[in-house]
């Protein structure tokens, strides 16, 4: 039977270990904590991830691919060269920086916020002038659900805040008035083969995602646009395998590219429950050269996170689980303030079903 390697054994691991399973394929994980999701659903090597024994093993797959992106970029590189690592060591050092990321977006042709590249000190005088006047500091590295970033509105603000996130290097991104917030996965063969993912609109909360729903209430003309703009970084940056991308869309319909995951993506779960092929499924099949067409559901769907509260309180299960077209995904974690534990997807048959059984599902979730 093939098998798939991944790097990374969070959620992300664990939903792609059971999106290949029915493919006749196997997955072997390489991750450190061994209360790591993916172990209870793939072979778990519980290594460090440059572990060269456990490397050996993975070489050992068809290929090899990601869930998460603060993998040792030397972990690919002993891998290259043996075994099919999808996306490959020079995609991942860019998605893994924003402000490389940010200047290969350009470069590619695609719009982003403003921004400065913020390195030492020195880069802060002027900086928060030349993207607007208003402005988020965020770390170059190890940034997700909003943590390392900071709003700010003054020179002073952003001096305190570059000494709060602790000299490290950074972006300061102009302060983007969007309308919506969307995303929109990408899968390219080696052979070049591109295909895409649905565009869905996602909220958030507290700067972590709440809320993602199909199809995106966004005016004629925006997947177009987004498709083009994800055909655009694929072919420029190389891909092989999938990646996605978070989109701001302002007022005039224009869209920026807030950010790329070189990998699945929280705002693509609902893909496991509208009836079309998962993105779980989209990323094995273009990893290991599977056919692949454009995926998307075939229902009005929608994704709500289940976050970690500060005071414990669990959702009200009961009333999840007999509210009509809900399926529950939980990750195995222990309860943190602010963890995302596992999310709900809930498909309707029309988006104005949809939208009522949401509200409903909403209140259900603290
Ligand atoms: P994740 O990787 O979990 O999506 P992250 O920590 O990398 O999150 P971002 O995606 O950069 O963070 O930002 C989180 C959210 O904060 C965005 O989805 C958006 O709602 C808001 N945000 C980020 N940057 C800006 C900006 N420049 N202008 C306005 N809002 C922003
Ligand atoms: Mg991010
Ligand atoms: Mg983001």
């Amino acid at each position: 039977a093939p098998t798939l390697g991944i790097l990374g054994g969070g959620q992300l691991a664990q939903m792609l270990a059971l999106a290949a399973l029915p493919l006749g394929v196997r997955t072997v994980v390489l991750e450190p904590d061994p209360q790591a999701p993916a172990r209870l659903c793939a072979e778990h090597l519980q290594a460090p991830y440059t572990d060269p024994a456990s490397l050996d093993r993975l070489a050992g797959c068809d290929a090899v691919t990601l869930e998460f992106e603060n993998v040792p970029v030397a972990a690919l590189a002993a891998l290259e060269g043996r075994v099919p690592v999808r996306p490959g060591g020079h995609l991942l050092a860019r998605s893994k920086h924003r402000a490389r990321e940010k200047e290969a977006l350009r470069a590619a042709g695609v719009a982003t916020a403003p921004f400065v590249a913020i390195e030492s000190g020195a880069d802060l005088a002027g900086a928060l002038d030349a993207v607007g006047g208003r402005g988020l500091l965020k770390t170059s590295e190890l940034g997700y659900d909003g943590k390392g970033q900071v709003r700010v509105n003054s020179d002073a603000e952003v001096r305190a805040a570059w000494d709060s996130l602790g000299r490290v290097p950074c972006v300061l991104e102009g302060l983007i008035p969007f309308r919506r917030e969307v995303s929109l996965a990408v899968a390219r063969s080696a052979a070049g083969e591109v295909a895409f993912g649905p565009l869905v609109e996602n909220t958030h909360r507290a700067g972590i995602l709440r809320t993602s729903v199909f199809p995106a209430a966004a005016p004629e003309g925006t997947e177009a646009r987004a498709r083009e703009a994800a055909r655009a970084v694929a072919e420029a940056w190389g891909l092989e395998g999938l990646l996605t991308l978070e989109f701001f869309q302002l007022p005039g319909g224009e869209l920026l590219v807030n950010e790329v995951a070189p990998r699945v993506h929280n705002s693509g779960h609902l893909t496991q429950d509208g009836g079309g092929l998962s993105q779980f499924e989209a990323q094995v099949r273009a990893v290991l050269g599977l056919p692949l067409t454009d995926w998307a559901p075939l229902h009005p769907t929608a994704m709500v996170n289940i976050v970690g509260p500060a005071d414990g309180q669990e959702p009200d299960w009961t009333g999840i689980d007999t509210l009509p077209g809900t399926r529950r995904h939980l990750y195995h974690k222990a309860p943190r303030p602010g963890r995302k534990l596992g999310h709900v997807n809930l498909v309707a048959p029309d988006p104005e079903t949809l939208h009522a059984r949401l509200a409903r599902l909403e209140a259900l979730i603290p």
